[in-house]
């Protein structure tokens, strides 16, 4: 069966909480949230057709080759969120970047 993904989507889930825990950011549900929409906001998506996950961590590879500007990418948007949390503003429940 093909899946089509969104690797560098993997790869920000994957690495964003780490960044973000290493920057002292609010963990809750909300900003976790708004970190991943504002990283790949910024981003063109990288879509991948792939065999239920074969050749994944090719593509993944592939994918991250520029992490140092993808890292540096999810470093903004933690300041970002750490700086302006979204998390109380429970009346406007959408945040657009
Ligand atoms: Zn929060």
């Amino acid at each position: 069966m093909l899946k089509l993904i969104n690797v560098l989507e993997q790869t920000v889930d994957n690495n964003i909480d780490e960044v973000m825990e290493q920057e002292g950011c609010c963990m809750c549900e909300r900003c976790r949230l708004d970190a991943r929409a504002l990283v790949l906001n910024q981003l063109p998506p990288r879509y991948v057709v792939t065999e239920a996950g074969m050749a994944f961590e090719e593509c993944k590879q592939a994918a991250i080759q520029n992490r140092i500007s993808l890292y540096q990418v999810m470093l903004d948007a933690a300041h970002k969120i750490k700086a302006k949390p979204h998390h109380e503003e429970t009346s406007k429940p959408l945040t657009y970047y």
